[in-house]
């Protein structure tokens, strides 16, 4: 029972820091008002559609060295950090709280980094009225 419990963990783990991912892509788009579906994730710079690897949370940016692998452009250092805090937050309310109760927790707590992580850059952005960038 207790490896089962703990592949389950793993498993929730691991959704939060795809959920993670998730985040950095709206926290992205919301801002310019694009889809959260269309297009496939990609680059900024050279268009390249990310792939399995790249889409890994965490280590695919680290074995990309934090760089597009077409064109070298830079990726923000916020991807594996928000992808890292949701795994962690997952992690921690699981180890204090149980399983059942800790995933509970866990999750309502990547909701509220998500929240707060897309609105900080909603707030951030420039503000745009009928389409057009000011400032
Ligand atoms: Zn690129």
């Amino acid at each position: 029972m207790a490896m089962v419990e703990a592949l389950v963990a793993a498993y929730a783990v691991l959704v939060a820091a795809l959920v993670g991912s998730f985040i950095n892509m709206a926290a992205d788009r919301v801002p310019r008002r694009e889809s959260l579906v269309h297009p496939r994730s990609h680059c900024r710079s050279c268009g390249r559609v990310l792939n399995l690897v790249d889409l890994i949370p965490v280590a695919g940016y680290l074995v990309r060295r934090g760089r597009c692998a077409a064109c070298g452009v830079q990726i923000g250092a916020s991807s594996p950090l928000i992808e890292g805090l949701c795994a962690l937050a997952m992690l921690m309310a699981i180890s204090l709280l149980g399983l059942a109760r800790g995933a509970a927790v866990g999750f309502a707590a990547v909701a509220l980094i998500g929240a707060s992580w897309v609105g900080t850059s909603v707030a951030r952005a420039p503000i745009r009225r009928g389409g057009s960038r000011l400032g």
